[in-house]
């Protein structure tokens, strides 16, 4: 299995003294430590000084699930999204920022495979940037999946909740999961020998899935998947958005309660999850496979009850860029109404970083944006320097939060 990650800054699991694996040195302990200091000192400066450091690149808004756990589905319109052109030069204008990662997302990316695949060779083309791609693997083919290989992609992210029906059933569609089973076999056999792209299941646990998503780990782990990354549900509801009102402009996020359901877990759900979750850290010692559970880590019992993320900082809206299908540059994913610009009329340069941008910044600062407290995306991506440090330590001494 390939361990190539020193690329992506959002994996820290480099950064601690390898809980999980089976002997630990006290020379591990030290260059750790050293990793870690030098990735907070980064992180710090990208901070303040706003230099992008990857891209969230919505293809297209339309999805072909029916998830439980996102509403991006109910967005059906495709009016304006824009062509390989526009997409090349958002690349070009990203990477000249500083970014080096470039997430090609959805919605369902695949159905814009007319970009998809000439963008991500587009993208392995170009010295020191890389691609990353979501999928549900819907409208996954085998012609597909042997050009995305051949394209350069780096990295293969599939959602997998559960064994065959227990994912169908969160994912709304009664076939998905072998589609996600036969994409993984076309991935595995194209990439041969080569450790790329870097194959990622990513599992969301919500009350849908509590009591079974560890059948997740052997059953990746049998398909040759590389890493599995158990994140918690993200869950916002009508009142917070409406609280969360900026100059007008409401939030538009994707994680919303569908049917007045929700989906965080009880007291004794979560107690369960956590319990699950350890017994999975000591199983992987043993496997062939690297587990990223820090998400989950870094939330308590009454956190995932409450659906409390505890974002004191936003490091999103400083150092991703974020563009809707059609060109806009927004505050982030889930205030995808809040336009800074629009790459069709001005450079990426000219907006990152503008009055519209520091102003929503500000709103941030200000609390005035009452969602960011419940915004699962920030979880591993928001911590304050005083917030990674505690966790640095709990996972070091292999402490959970509880
Ligand atoms: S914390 Fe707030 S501003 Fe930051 S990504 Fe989440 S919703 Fe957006």
């Amino acid at each position: 299995m390939s361990m190539d990650t020193k690329r992506n800054v959002e994996w820290e699991e480099e950064h601690y003294p390898r809980p999980l694996l089976k002997k630990r040195t006290p020379w591990m302990y030290v260059t750790a430590a050293w990793f870690f200091l030098k990735h907070l000192i980064k992180r710090e400066a990208r901070y303040y000084t706003k230099r992008p450091v990857d891209t969230l690149f919505f293809l297209t808004y339309r999805c072909t699930s029916r998830c439980k756990t996102c509403t991006l589905w109910q967005r059906t319109d495709k009016t304006g999204e824009m062509d390989l052109d526009d997409w090349k030069r958002a690349v070009d204008q990203s990477a000249a920022l500083g970014a080096k990662n470039i997430e090609l997302f959805g919605g369902d990316a695949l159905l814009r495979k007319d970009i998809l695949i000439p963008l991500t060779k587009y993208i392995s083309g170009k010295p020191g940037l890389c691609s990353d791609m979501v999928t549900n693997c819907n409208l996954m083919t085998e012609k597909t999946a042997r050009e995305l290989v051949e394209a350069g992609l780096h990295d293969l992210w599939v959602s997998i909740d559960g064994i065959a029906e227990a994912h169908n059933a969160v994912r709304g569609r009664d076939k998905t999961f072998s589609k996600v089973e036969q994409t993984i076999q076309w991935f595995r056999e194209f990439r041969g020998d080569s450790s790329l792209p870097l194959l990622h299941a990513n599992t969301t646990i919500s009350n849908l899935n509590f009591d079974s998503f560890e059948k997740v780990l052997p059953y990746a782990e049998e398909m040759g998947i590389d890493f599995i990354h158990l994140e918690y549900a993200g869950e916002f509801w009508d009142e917070l958005l409406d609280q969360s009102v900026i100059d007008g402009i409401r939030p538009n996020p994707y994680f919303v309660r569908q049917d007045d359901k929700s989906i965080l877990v009880n007291e004794e759900q979560a107690r369960i999850v956590k319990a699950k979750i350890e017994q999975m850290k000591n199983d992987v010692r043993f496997m062939n496979i690297s587990l990223q559970c820090e998400n989950v880590d870094k939330l308590t019992i009454k956190q995932m009850v409450e659906g409390d993320c505890d974002n004191r900082r936003c490091y999103i809206a400083r150092t991703k860029i974020t563009i809707d299908p059609r060109g806009n540059v927004v505050g982030c994913g889930f205030y995808g109404d809040w336009v800074m610009g629009n790459i069709g009329e001005k450079p990426l340069n000219e907006i990152w970083n503008n009055k519209s941008h520091k102003r929503f910044l500000n709103h941030f600062a200000k609390r005035h944006t009452k969602l960011c407290k419940h915004c699962i995306v920030g979880v591993q991506r928001n911590p304050s320097v005083a917030q990674n440090v505690r966790d640095y330590f709990n996972r070091a001494l292999g402490r959970a939060r509880m």
